[in-house]
């Protein structure tokens, strides 16, 4: 329950002020004091808590609309509530001007001070309203101003008054012209002007002096006020600076990545020619010195030519991979069925030799390039073909969707993988087994996960040895572009 209300009663008079503290404190429980003039009214202002003062209008020395003004001078905020024995029109609307919360005239009869109880009452009530309207707004980090249409300020808050080094007194009465730099300044006042003109809100981002602030400009047309603008502005620097280092960082990222790909694909292709000198040499020497060399010699070349070979198959597949960013097709609505059929095809020979049973459930159509999505299930498949050992191959490819993406899975039979190669499997050139022991330079799967990247997908395997494998990839349902 709020504490009773503490009224300071001023008036020349010393009985009708007695008169009217004793009233209010017996008969509706505030607490009373009284003064017979202005100076003690100030005196137990600055001495006592005070929630309302009722004062005379006609007291000698300073009058009730001065003494008003000598309180607000010293920075007192009660309300004030003028007693009259006249009724003036003058004085009334003097009074109003002065800020005046409430008018009161003396003798209204029997009622009178039940009256006098209510405007206290109002005056006090909607007195802690504001003040907890203005503590709120006076504590808020956001800035908070009003402006008028020239663009003035009419009232301002801390955090508003700090971001220009000033007190919230000072920036009353200045203009934004005068404070924030001309740029900003000048779209301020025209939001402001524009926002009062036309009566809705605008918001904005803007900066000055290294701070970034999320602008929102709210039209305040209350009757008898000339319309102004509440400005609200919140300092996101710490959001601006974060997406601005993000933003450098995918850039820089970006050029990395480039770069990379043109290291890849340079490197790859200028390898090529000096490569070619070497096997072509050493065939040479095969062939024009082959009968004078002993077997030793003979099996030298054999390697050295193999070796040269088997780089030169490396080098066309990470040329191939550096490729699969650079050198993509468009995206298109495809149906997997269809790839399937391409990579089945160009695995026929493999098929036939291993005598492989491929088996698919429903497969749906997704957005991407048919080309490199039937280069990963060839890649896939063809690992389950040559990856088994025991019986003919037995592969299948199943679909399922899961939210926004499909999740593929192509399982075999065949070896198997221990868990903790798992990962290594997918790294570029990255084997588990030697080459005599099955064929491959290991950039198949390194491609296929290039392949689900720029897709947007992931590629995971799950597998156990002698238990078969089933690769994982997902493509979104959408088909978005990871680029
Ligand atoms: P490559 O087949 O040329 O070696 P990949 O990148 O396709 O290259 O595969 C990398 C390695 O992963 C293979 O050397 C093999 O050890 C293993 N692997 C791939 N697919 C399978 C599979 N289906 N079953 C068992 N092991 C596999």
């Amino acid at each position: 329950m709020d504490t009773a209300i503490r009224v300071l009663v001023v008036d020349d008079s010393n009985f009708y002020a007695q008169l009217v503290a004793d009233t209010l404190s017996t008969d509706y429980d505030m607490e009373t004091l009284t003064g017979n003039n202005a100076r003690e009214g100030l005196d137990s202002l600055e001495t006592s808590e005070v929630d309302c003062v009722v004062t005379d209008y006609q007291m000698p020395d300073l009058d009730g609309i001065e003494f008003l003004e000598a309180a607000r001078e010293r920075g007192f905020e009660q309300p004030f509530i003028l007693l009259t024995g006249t009724g003036s029109e003058a004085v009334a609307s003097e009074a109003v001007a002065a800020g005046v919360t409430h008018y009161f005239q003396k003798n209204e009869g029997d009622q009178q001070f039940e009256k006098l109880a209510n405007q206290i009452d109002n005056a006090v009530e909607q007195r802690r309203t504001e003040k907890k309207y203005e503590l709120l707004v006076d504590n808020s980090p956001d800035l908070i101003a009003q402006i008028n249409a020239d663009g003035e300020f009419v009232m301002a808050n801390q955090s508003m008054a700090d971001s220009f080094d000033a007190t919230p007194e000072e920036l009353a009465g200045k203009s934004v012209a005068d404070l924030a730099p001309e740029d900003i300044a000048e779209k301020r006042l025209s939001v402001g002007r524009e926002v009062i003109e036309t009566g809705e809100t605008r918001r904005f981002e803007d900066g000055y002096n290294g701070d970034y602030f999320h602008n929102v400009f709210v039209p305040v047309d209350l009757p008898g006020e000339r319309a102004t603008c509440q400005v609200i502005a919140r300092n996101i620097t710490d959001r601006k600076k974060a997406e601005i280092e993000l933003k450098e960082t995918v850039e820089k990222l970006e050029e990395s990545n480039a770069q990379l790909e043109q290291f890849a694909y340079v490197a790859s292709h200028d390898l090529q020619e000096p490569l070619r000198m070497v096997s072509s040499y050493m065939q040479l020497l095969e062939r024009q010195y082959g009968d004078k060399l002993d077997e030793d010699a003979q099996e030298f070349i054999d390697y050295a030519v193999d070796g040269a070979d088997r780089m030169k198959q490396m080098i066309n597949d990470l040329l191939q991979y550096s490729r699969v960013d650079t050198r993509g097709g468009d995206f298109e609505q495809t149906d997997f069925e269809s790839v399937l059929e391409q990579a089945l095809d160009n695995l026929q020979v493999a098929i036939a030799e291993s005598d492989a049973e491929i088996t698919h459930d429903s497969l749906p159509t997704v957005v991407g390039d048919e080309s490199q999505l039937a280069m990963l299930l060839q890649n896939l498949v063809s690992n389950a073909i040559k990856y088994c050992d025991e019986g003919p191959p037995r592969i299948h490819v199943t679909a399922e969707r899961d939210g926004d993406e499909y999740v593929f899975a192509v399982s075999d039979n065949g070896i198997g993988i221990s868990e903790d190669n798992l990962e290594e499997v997918f790294r570029i050139f990255g084997r588990l087994h030697g080459k005599d022991e099955y064929s491959g330079t290991g950039i198949g799967l390194a491609m296929c996960q290039k392949i689900v990247d720029r897709h947007g997908g992931t590629i995971r395997v799950e597998s156990a040895p002698g238990e078969g494998s089933t690769f994982y990839f997902t493509l979104p349902v959408g088909g978005v572009e990871d680029e």
